[in-house]
């Protein structure tokens, strides 16, 4: 069920639990701003979520509200796990959904980064 992106943020969402270690997850990475892990349900041979430390609902509440040292680690943080993964080489794609049309399912922003194959269709409904 995608998520209603204006509702306050959830402190009980699954990705906030991953980020308390209530919860395990197979990590990729972590530094002061995100933590990367494989993507429970993979869509491609490599299938990673990268997510914020803060709580944020989605991409647009990020974008709004998150301090600009956020965005900016946040942003680097992406790409050192495309590096640290070996994708910059080949390539991959990127992606984040955000609330109804775009089908958010939970609600803790996170960026999927899609790899190990091209990907030659832009969306594939
Ligand atoms: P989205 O539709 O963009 O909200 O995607 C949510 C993603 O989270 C899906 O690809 C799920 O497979 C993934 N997911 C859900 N629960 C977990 C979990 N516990 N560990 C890793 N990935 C998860």
């Amino acid at each position: 069920m995608p998520i209603d992106p204006r509702l306050p943020y959830d402190a009980n969402n699954i990705f906030a639990k991953i980020l308390r270690d209530e919860l395990p997850c197979s990590k990729v990475y972590e530094d002061e701003h995100a933590l990367a892990f494989n993507d429970i349900r993979p869509q491609a041979p490599v299938h990673v979520l990268v997510i914020p430390r803060g709580p944020y609902v989605s991409w647009d509440d990020f974008t709004a509200k998150a301090e600009d040292a956020e965005i900016a680690g946040f942003m680097r943080a992406v790409g050192n796990v495309t590096r640290q993964l070996e994708l910059d080489g080949p390539g991959y794609r990127l992606m984040v959904n955000m609330g109804r049309a775009g089908h958010q399912e939970v609600p803790h922003l996170h960026v999927h980064i899609f790899g190990g194959r091209e990907f030659f269709q832009m969306i594939v409904d």
